[in-house]
């Protein structure tokens, strides 16, 4: 069995990523600018922000963070959004979601440019990826995807079965990986809360990827002896065996399916750590104009 570190991956890209900015600012160069806005006190969004503004602060990265009381009005949240498709020194950003219930959503996701929408939550982004265009693909999907580069899991060929078919990871996914590319050329299957028998399709999967947001869902009776299962569920559950009180569990039963797996990631430590990353590296595509030249 081998473990995917998506902790140790992800210092490891940001080191690439420090380096590449750090030679672009000696060079005399703006370095890239990720810009955020949140909305409201949800104090998960504002510890996924703080993430960010400290993660391009480790590469070297510019970030500035609008923050907005959670009665902004959504015509104020778009004129934002406005000023920030049009400042050239910022090169991609993001808003936090979930946005305040008086706001549109989708309204405020289709007012970014596509250019700048380094979530890649965009339809033109999503449209551009399904069709194998370039495009900035969303954190998850894209962290998962480099993983499975980085650890040369072999797609081509292999049967793929993804459980979960959220806008945010399991549909993605499984686009991607059928692709006419690498990491893709697999069979996939996407399962969800209809699907017949998906404990004999999980089983069928040379690779599983899990996004269902069901803890400790997948046991060993459901994987393929040497299968790849990536777990990307994280579940806060009581614990008297930790000093917080709380430890993270994703999906997947790591402990029963770990004998089985020929590659598995951990809960916390794996899909985890590389969302932030992949925000990251969209936001130096963007600045590099990789994507929309
Ligand atoms: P969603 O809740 O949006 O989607 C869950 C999907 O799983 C749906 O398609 C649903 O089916 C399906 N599903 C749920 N229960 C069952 C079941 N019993 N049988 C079959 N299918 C089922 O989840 P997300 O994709 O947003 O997130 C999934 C998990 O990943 C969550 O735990 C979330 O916290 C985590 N996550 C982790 C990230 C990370 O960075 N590590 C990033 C994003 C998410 P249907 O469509 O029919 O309702």
């Amino acid at each position: 069995m081998n473990l995917i570190d998506g902790k140790a991956t992800a210092k490891q890209i940001k080191m690439e990523i420090a380096t590449e900015v750090a030679a672009m600012i000696d060079a005399g160069h703006e370095g890239p600018h990720l810009a955020a806005v949140i909305v409201g006190d949800d104090p998960a969004s504002h510890t996924y922000v703080n993430g960010k503004e400290k993660a391009c602060q480790e590469v070297g990265m510019t970030s500035s963070i609008y923050r907005l009381p959670e009665d902004t009005s959504e015509k104020e949240v778009l004129e934002i959004v406005d000023f920030l498709n049009n400042d050239d020194h910022v090169d991609g950003f993001i808003v936090q979601l979930p946005l305040p219930k008086h706001i549109d959503e989708n309204k405020v996701i289709m007012s970014i440019k596509p250019e700048k929408d380094v979530d890649g939550f965009h339809p033109v982004n999503v449209g551009r990826m399904a069709l194998g265009l370039p495009a900035y693909i969303s954190a998850t999907p894209f962290g998962i995807m480099e993983l499975i580069k980085r650890y040369n899991i072999e797609t081509e060929g292999k049967r793929v079965v993804v459980l979960g078919r959220s806008n945010i990871v399991g549909s993605p996914m499984s686009i991607l990986l059928s692709r006419k590319a690498y990491p893709g050329n697999a069979t996939v299957t996407l399962c969800h809360s209809r699907t017949k028998n998906l404990k004999q399709i999980a089983k069928s999967a040379d690779i599983l990827i899990v996004a269902m947001g069901q803890p400790h869902f997948v046991n060993e009776e459901m994987v393929k002896k040497n299968a790849v299962v990536i777990d990307v569920g994280i579940h806060r559950v009581a614990s008297d065996q930790t000093k917080s009180g709380f430890r993270l569990i994703g999906d997947v039963d790591f402990d029963r399916v770990i004998s089985k797996a020929s590659y598995i990631t951990p809960v916390p430590g794996g899909v985890g750590p590389m969302t932030i990353v992949s925000l990251l590296l969209n936001t130096l595509k963007a600045h590099k104009k990789e994507i929309y030249s």
